[in-house]
């Protein structure tokens, strides 16, 4: 299926039918730009503000998904109102209300063992890092020599193939390791879009690539940047167009009030 630039589609339809859609965006390398570590990432304030607008006129039918631990969303997203779903739709804040899907034992003690594991490769490995999530980790290799990762990947592997109840996504220049049972981001958008409404989706990864299978056939699904194959509908070339588009966005909702 060819993937369409979301733009001319956006102007004509989106900003008609605003306050009838639901807004999901992924926050790393879809609304913000990527960066050398997790911790490093620039957001721009303006963006929060427009997120905000577009919250508000909305009526609250916006939602940051991302595969970040919930607390460390809450601390870079200032927006006590806006709904944020953490570890890939483990943990949410949405509408004010707090929830967490509940770990089993056995999951929780090999999450510990890989936890320890993967903390060792992250030593012998220069430019590697091991984030710790809690519900999930995060393996990066960006700041890896790129001749190294093919090593690297095998010694991941290998390291967590001895666990029954966990599994290893691989993600931009990094793997996912979360329980089996964890929820996936598309478990999160069928939660919070109604089939009344129509959802947009924004996303660059893999993990997002849930987010657009999940989601009923008449919602707006964006791949932001260059990932291909995608199953994704539409397509916007970077965040900053994106980050332009919620500008856009914001402007209209101001316009009509709210
Ligand atoms: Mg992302």
């Amino acid at each position: 299926m060819s993937v369409k630039p979301l733009r001319p589609l956006l102007l004509d339809r989106l900003l008609v039918d605003l306050r009838r859609t639901f807004w999901i965006f992924d926050w790393d390398g879809t609304l913000i730009d990527l960066a050398p570590t997790p911790d490093s990432i620039q957001v721009p304030p303006e963006t929060i503000d427009h997120l905000e607008i577009l919250r508000r006129h909305c009526a609250g039918r916006v939602a940051i998904v991302s595969g970040r631990a919930l607390k460390d969303l809450e601390s870079r997203i200032p927006l006590p109102q806006l709904s944020l779903v953490g570890n890939h739709g483990a943990q949410w804040r949405v509408n004010g209300q707090y929830g967490v899907k509940k770990l089993g034992q056995a999951e929780a003690d090999e999450l510990k063992e890989a936890t320890a594991i993967l903390s060792r490769l992250s030593q012998k490995y220069p430019g590697s890092e091991l984030e710790n999530k809690e519900w999930t980790l995060s393996f990066h290799v960006r700041n890896v020599d790129p001749k190294k990762h093919q090593s690297v990947r095998e010694a991941v592997y290998h390291g967590i193939r001895q666990f029954l109840h966990l599994q290893i996504r691989p993600a931009k220049s990094c793997w996912e390791i979360r329980p089996l049972s964890a929820p996936s981001k598309g478990d999160a958008v069928k939660h919070l879009a109604g089939d009344a409404l129509t959802p947009v989706i924004f996303g660059d990864d893999a993990t997002d690539e849930d987010m657009f299978l999940t989601a009923p056939a008449h919602a707006i699904t964006v791949i932001v940047g260059p990932r291909r194959p995608t199953q994704a509908r539409f397509s916007l070339s970077s965040p900053k167009a994106l980050r332009d588009i919620l500008r856009e966005l914001a402007g209209h909702a101001s316009q009509l009030g709210e």
